[in-house]
């Protein structure tokens, strides 16, 4: 058959019904593909610290196509071949292995042995003047980029990855089931990890510490480990036949991550999961915006949302502990959980319970002494919002502190924070708990949990008299804790980070401004992060100081991280040509790393500049179909959430509800603005019963 032009509209390839026959058909096809910063299936990344180029692809979920022609259905795997011709002395890897290279001059080719049959959305390669470390317990090859090789903890990485794969091995009984484990830090990468077998990806930002970490960060990490770990199995081996089931393999993977790592005796890997995992899962599943976890996907473009908002799992009914009992039937019920009662100074009591409606009463407590207070949900088993009543909520707002159980604590700050996302307890009141048992606070997670709701409170929830009265009490409060010698690294570390972002008085706008002459904040070491930090918050309040030390950092800091951090401090700048020019280049700028644009969305729509982000509300709404077509996964639920999350009253929720009722909105973007348009409707309403406006 002769070459043709074949009918392409742009996702799909014609192929006239005339030129296939019964039984096997071969077609031999040229394509190209751009690369890009952004929005191409092979993302370029040019390092400013020694100007040296990388690349790598990512096709997940439904970019395959993008990069080759192919059946793009999980479902219909195939032994691909690759290969790869680039620059001598370039490193490459993919998923075969690489063969014995050919240089021709200045062009190297590697030749990569056919891959393990994959769905097309796992084929991956990366090319580039890589650093490459083989080592470890497995001889596991780790991929970076050279300028960063030497500040990689090779040691802790390989470890810990030889110690999920071999912990895998033996709960599954399954040896690694592809021809080799490879993983590499790819740089701004839009996600924090990507399971292809032999070219497993980790978000380089979050892999390689420019400052001491605090345990949540490590815990972190290694979470992210164990969840791509145990994708080689779930998801790669055993692979969902459309992606209709994609939250299969994401729900299971974080279980399995937890599970593993419960096993391997590491501390509280449940109560890390439930502080990852389910408070942001109930905050989409309270929203009008929430989904079924199965939902129909017509064709693959669909396929990208959905893919759960956070790489991570939102629906946990199957993957419960114990396994809940249905995916489907009628309502939640049953839901099985455990009831506490809890007296100060007396064993804990706790009560299985089954929940069959809407009212449940507890017989089993019956003539038991009267508790201290209730929770209807110890250990986590439940799927559910769980509120105290108001006699717990009142003996929790003076005593939490005094509850032992880590667990139990951790998911009482998280019930008494529902409480007030539910309008049910003032903002003052928690705030005024926070305050009292944070300096007392010794769990690192916890203690990053309590500073986290302190600060959304007080950028968000307070009415403006609250916050004049309560903004210098909490600088003094984190200040404090962050000098405390008596604590651990992490909590004197999260309490800077907080005090920095919230630093508004002059005093402690000077305080910032002087730590950038020093080497140490509060006796901590003062490293780049921090620095970068500090000025992104002086540039976000218009400091005196702002230009001149933003400048002086940009001369400090020369690395590619470095102009990263200058770009998200720009974003902060509160000036309407500053914010039209961001806006502009988030949309346009085909040399903008998406990660890049990511990063710096949270700080253009700092919520104290509501009255000059509030113009590219609209705008940001209707960009949305684009943002799909041309953004990676999780861009569009990031770019909803910081340009909703940067507004606080009633105008904006009505620019949205135009939005919603001007647009013929696919059922997919609507659900996805549904969510973000919740948190800001409880922002209003908060606000609104507790005297904000
Ligand atoms: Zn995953």
């Amino acid at each position: 058959v002769p070459p043709l032009e074949l009918e392409w509209n742009g996702a799909h390839v014609r192929i006239p019904a005339r030129m296939v026959r019964a039984g096997q058909n071969v077609i031999d096809a040229s394509f190209a593909t751009l690369i890009a910063p952004a929005g191409t299936p092979i993302i370029h990344f040019h390092d400013e610290t020694d100007a040296r180029d990388y690349l790598y692809t990512l096709l997940v979920p439904s970019d395959a196509h993008a990069l080759f022609p192919s059946f793009d259905q999980p479902d219909l795997k195939a032994r691909l071949t690759l290969d790869l011709g680039v620059p001598s002395g370039w490193t490459a890897i993919a998923n075969g292995r690489a063969s014995p290279t050919a240089a021709d001059g200045s062009t190297t080719t590697i030749r990569f042995s056919a891959t393990d049959p994959l769905p097309t959305y796992l084929f991956a390669f990366a090319a580039g003047p890589y650093a490459r470390f083989t080592g470890g317990p497995r001889s596991t090859p780790l991929l970076v980029r050279a300028s960063r090789a030497r500040e990689v903890e090779v040691d802790s990485l390989q470890n810990q990855v030889a110690s999920a794969l071999g912990s895998f091995e033996r709960y599954f009984g399954i040896p690694y089931p592809f021809q080799q484990f490879q993983y590499m830090l790819s740089p701004a990468f839009p996600f924090g990890g990507m399971e292809h077998p032999g070219v497993t990806m980790f978000n380089e930002e979050s892999f390689i510490y420019r400052e001491p970490p605090t345990l949540n960060q490590r815990l972190g990490r290694r979470a992210t480990i164990y969840h791509e770990v145990a994708h080689q199995w779930f998801g790669d081996y055993v692979t969902m036949r459309w992606f209709d089931d994609l939250w299969l393999k994401e729900g299971f993977a974080t279980y399995m991550a937890a599970k593993i790592q419960d096993l391997e005796h590491l501390p509280n890997p449940w109560m890390s999961f439930y502080l990852r995992n389910k408070p942001a899962a109930y905050d989409v599943d309270a929203t009008a915006g929430t989904t079924p976890i199965w939902q129909q996907l017509g064709n693959l473009d669909q396929a990208k949302s959905n893919y759960v908002a956070d790489g991570r799992v939102r629906r946990l009914l199957l993957v419960q502990r114990p396994a809940q009992p249905s995916l489907s039937g009628h309502g939640p019920w049953p839901i099985r959980t455990q009831v506490a009662l809890v007296r100060q100074g007396a064993p804990t009591t706790l009560l299985p319970v089954v929940l069959r409606s809407d009212t449940t009463i507890v017989t089993s407590a019956a003539g038991r002494p009267a508790p201290d207070f209730v929770f209807a949900n110890a250990n986590d088993y439940a799927y559910a919002l769980v509120l105290p009543d108001t006699a717990s909520t009142g003996w929790l707002a003076q005593h939490i502190g005094s509850v032992n159980d880590v667990f139990l604590r951790a998911m009482l700050w998280g019930a008494l924070w529902d409480l007030v996302r539910e309008t049910r307890l003032a903002p003052r009141t928690f705030l005024e708990t926070a305050i009292r048992e944070l300096p007392n606070e010794h769990d690192e997670q916890i203690a990053a949990g309590i500073i986290g709701r302190l600060r959304r409170a007080v950028e968000s929830y307070l009415s403006t008299a609250d916050r004049d009265t309560i903004l210098p009490v909490a600088e003094r409060l984190l200040l404090d804790g962050a000098s405390d010698q008596r604590h651990p690294y992490g909590i004197r570390k999260s309490q800077l980070d907080a005090f920095i972002e919230l630093a508004t008085t002059p005093k402690a706008v000077a305080r910032l401004d002087a730590w950038l002459d020093s080497t140490t904040a509060a006796g901590l070491p003062l490293r780049q992060p921090s620095r970068w930090s500090i000025v992104t918050r002086l540039v976000s309040i218009a400091a005196a100081s702002a230009d001149r030390r933003l400048s002086d950092e940009e001369r400090r800091d020369t690395t590619a991280g470095g102009k990263r951090r200058a770009f998200i401090a720009g974003a902060a700048r509160p000036e309407p040509a500053t914010k039209r020019s961001y806006f502009n280049r988030y949309l346009a700028d085909a040399s903008l790393n998406e990660e890049w644009v990511t990063a710096s969305l949270r700080a253009f729509n700092d919520p104290d500049q509501s009255a000059l982000t509030l113009p590219y509300l609209a705008l940001a709404l209707d960009s949305l179909p684009w943002i799909q077509r041309n953004r990676r996964i999780f861009f569009l639920g990031s770019w909803l959430g910081a340009f909703i999350g940067g507004q606080r009253d009633a105008a904006a929720l009505r620019i949205i509800d135009d939005y919603l009722a001007a647009h013929p909105t696919p059922i997919d973007l609507r659900q996805k603005v549904l969510q973000s348009r919740d948190d800001l409707e409880r922002t209003v309403r908060i606000r609104r019963a507790h005297g904000g406006t």
